[in-house]
């Protein structure tokens, strides 16, 4: 109801040129120009993070990653257009932007992704109160309509975090270490517990995690470190965007 109530009120122009978009694409807030700026991320890569491989020696950057974390992706870089669309998601009241941010994910290559059940990265209670969403969430819903696949609020956050963004990479391990527990009754899929503990555990079916931004995958190897510990065999993970990480030395 909201969101058909801020189509009316909204004008149809692209959110980031101000370019008025066709009435067929009135339900995107992104307009094709715009959307085929975004920067796709592609290999080569490492194998396991999808982070560009150095130039020498193996990556670092998922070598202390759980064992059952076997995969990350993301669709573009975090360029100035992209990060634009992810603020309007996070901070501009605009959960409909969602749908923009999954068509560009949509085409990631996930292994199992037919019996792969979609588990948004949770906000801490303080900043869900403060946004009134989860973003993360918006984005594993639109991303499950185009995959077909449920979502599952499998994840907690049992402490709020402080935000990452000025953190260097061994402050935000710190940071997110215990943040997140799994619940498995009121998760918001209609099966047992008994089925959705079983699910959780076969390997062959895949926790994929969904989170807006990977930065330096920290939160999302504790989100995983979490799922490893109640007896995920295989959790995956999508996002968005990525940003090129800081160089902090
Ligand atoms: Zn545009
Ligand atoms: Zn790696």
């Amino acid at each position: 109801m909201r969101e058909a109530v801020e189509q009316l009120l909204l004008p149809a122009e692209c959110l980031l040129c101000r370019a008025l978009l066709s009435f067929f694409g009135s339900t995107r807030l992104v307009c094709d120009v715009c959307r085929h700026r975004w920067r796709p991320v592609r290999p080569p890569w490492c194998g396991r993070c999808g982070q560009p491989e150095p130039s020498f020696g193996r990556c670092r950057l998922c070598a202390a990653w759980p064992a059952a974390f076997g995969l990350a992706r993301s669709a573009v870089w975090l360029d100035a257009g992209a990060r634009e669309a992810v603020h309007a998601l996070k901070y501009g009241g605009l959960p409909r932007i969602a749908a923009d941010l999954a068509a560009a994910m949509v085409g990631l290559d996930v292994p199992g992704l037919d019996s792969g059940l979609l588990v948004p990265v949770p906000l801490g209670q303080a900043r869900l109160r403060a946004r009134g969403y989860n973003q993360s969430e918006r984005l594993a819903r639109a991303l499950g309509r185009r995959w077909q696949r449920p979502v599952v609020d499998l994840l907690v956050r049992t402490r709020d975090t402080a935000a990452q963004t000025a953190l260097t990479p061994e402050a935000r391990l710190a940071n997110v270490a215990g943040a997140f527990r799994v619940r498995i009754g009121d998760c918001g899929l209609r099966i047992s517990s008994e089925r959705l503990e079983s699910a959780i555990r076969n390997p062959k079916s895949a926790i994929i995690l969904v989170d807006d931004v990977f930065t330096t995958g920290a939160t999302l190897a504790e989100a995983a470190r979490a799922l490893e510990r109640a007896g995920a065999g295989t959790v995956l993970a999508v996002t968005f965007g990525r940003a090129v990480v800081p160089d902090f030395t």
